[in-house]
């Protein structure tokens, strides 16, 4: 793990940019809600893009062709971790089943024919990896979110 201070905003546009042709061919739409850059974290953007490599492919994956992707940047406070960045990756395909949602994030738990069931449960450990977690947020009707969140870089640090 080589940690730098990094902006996730440039993260995102680095994982677009690789995946634009990808995106192009499910005929994807990709809304990203940006106030400004985010401010900066301690992370390796290799591992993070990995990790937003893997949502948005799951998201292309469960909408088929067609769908919206949004990916809204936020900070926050929140206890015990103080201040935070956030991506949420929400999609507009047919959501997790209460039934499957315990598992996702057990290695070669996968609901796909040819799914190696591998990458949430290698994203959620680059993020622990990071001080930061992944989680489904819980769902309200149509579509999966999931939540990356990293600690915000001590100012000074
Ligand atoms: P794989 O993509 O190889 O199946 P993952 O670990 O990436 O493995 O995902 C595990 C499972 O989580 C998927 O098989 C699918 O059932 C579910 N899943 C992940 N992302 C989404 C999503 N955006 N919408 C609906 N289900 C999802
Ligand atoms: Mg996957």
């Amino acid at each position: 793990l080589v940690v730098r201070p990094v902006s996730l905003s440039d993260v995102v546009d680095s994982t677009l940019a690789l995946l634009r042709h990808k995106l192009e061919s499910y005929h994807v739409d990709v809304l990203v809600e940006r106030e400004g850059p985010l401010p900066e974290v301690m992370a390796d953007p290799e591992q993070v893009k990995e990790v937003l490599v893997n949502l948005v492919l799951n998201a292309c994956e469960a909408m088929g062709v067609g769908g919206t992707i949004t990916i809204a940047e936020e900070e926050g406070h929140i206890a015990p971790q103080g201040r935070v960045t956030l991506l949420r990756i929400s999609d507009t395909g047919p959501g997790v089943p209460e039934t499957v949602r315990a598992r996702i994030f057990e290695p070669f738990f996968t609901t796909k024919e040819e799914g190696s069931g591998l990458g949430l449960a290698i994203a959620a450990r680059i993020m622990t990896e990071h001080g930061g977690w992944l989680h489904l947020a819980s769902g309200q009707g149509r579509g999966a979110t999931f939540v990356v969140g990293m600690p915000a870089k001590e100012s000074g640090k």
